[in-house]
């Protein structure tokens, strides 16, 4: 029985010196310790001894039971301390990593094209006015001169709202209402967004404008057609090729379209101008006198032009993009080629 006592001492020492953590420090207390441990189990045979030995040997057994027990006390002491230490390297900062900056957002790729649009426009004179984008019947269409049953209606899908109102499919109310509030001289460009029924690969249901308008007691075609130049060359590049066809405008006469030379091919023919060489960029024309009758301008007197064009066109035609809803997706791997 004393021999099992001291080799069980022998064996906890040993083995105590080997336990690497406090996890296995209490497994350790348990195994030789506890209830059910090897100390406990080797006391149960003490009542086979013969009465005169069982002191001596329950002596013996709380010797090693308080060996045990400091050596485990100390021993718990050491570990707490290591782990601390190791804790504490651990989730220290390291001072020398390199800092990690902060994502810089971008602007949008229309938001971009429709800046440098207005500081062409500025750069020439013109004012940027605004307007709201829920519109009502007279400033959408019948001040425009597009009275409720004439077909360029039709050209423009709407969506109407309650009680006449309508999400503007243009921003040429906004020439409406300027000239209500001023007087001529009047030149401004009115950038915003405008909506139709549409939805494909080159068209949704919301889109970007800029509109123009000057009117003074001088102006002619050739101004508009100076103007317009300048804007292609600004915006494309100066080679850039322009020529104009007539066309048809409720507001405008003479009406007509812009077209410049494909700046994908250079001329040549390719998908986006349908192998013509030349891509359609903007409407316009001198105002149509009965669009002054509306805001009480003299019309013997005063003359003027007004454009129009499609911000996203303008980006497409850019930056060779030919999908318009990429503007939209919100795809970050597309949107951040234009940062
Ligand atoms: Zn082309």
């Amino acid at each position: 029985m004393r021999d099992s006592l001291s080799g069980l001492k022998e064996r906890a020492l040993r083995e105590l010196a080997s336990v690497g953590s406090t996890q296995e420090l209490r497994e350790f207390q348990l195994r030789f310790l506890g209830k059910k441990g090897e100390l406990k189990a080797v006391l149960r045979g003490m009542g086979k001894l013969p009465p005169e030995e069982r002191p001596t040997v329950g002596r013996m057994a709380n010797q090693i039971k308080e060996l045990l027990e400091r050596a485990i006390e100390e021993k718990e002491a050491l570990l707490r301390q290591r782990e601390e230490k190791e804790r504490l390297a651990s989730e220290g900062i390291d001072v020398t990593l390199p800092g990690r900056g902060p994502e810089m957002g971008g602007v949008h790729p229309i938001t971009r094209v429709l800046r440098e649009i207005e500081d062409v426009f500025v750069s020439m004179g013109f004012q940027v006015a605004e307007g709201p984008e829920i519109e009502t019947d007279y400033y959408n269409f019948e001040a425009l001169n597009i009275p409720s049953h004439h077909p360029a209606r039709d050209m423009q899908d709407t969506f109407y709202l309650l009680e006449g109102l309508l999400l503007r499919t243009h921003t040429s109310p906004v020439q409406i209402r300027v000239m209500e509030r001023f007087s001529p001289p009047i030149r401004i460009i009115a950038p915003g967004k405008v909506y139709r029924r549409d939805a494909d690969i080159s068209h949704t249901p919301m889109f970007h404008q800029v509109e123009g308008l000057l009117v003074d007691e001088v102006s002619t075609f050739s101004d508009l057609k100076g103007v317009l130049e300048r804007f292609a060359s600004r915006t494309f590049g100066p080679r850039t090729l322009v020529r104009f066809r007539p066309s048809y405008f409720p507001f405008t006469e003479p009406s007509a379209e812009m077209d410049i030379g494909c700046v994908i091919c250079g001329g040549k023919g390719c998908r986006v101008c349908k192998g013509s060489g030349w891509v359609e960029i903007l409407g316009c024309g001198m105002v149509d006198p009965a669009v002054f009758s509306f805001v009480n301008y003299d019309s013997s007197r005063y003359r003027g032009f007004a454009f129009g064009l499609g911000v996203e066109r303008i980006a497409m035609l850019k930056y060779d993009i030919d999908d318009i809803r990429l503007f939209f997706e919100n795809d970050l791997r597309f949107l951040k080629q234009f940062l």
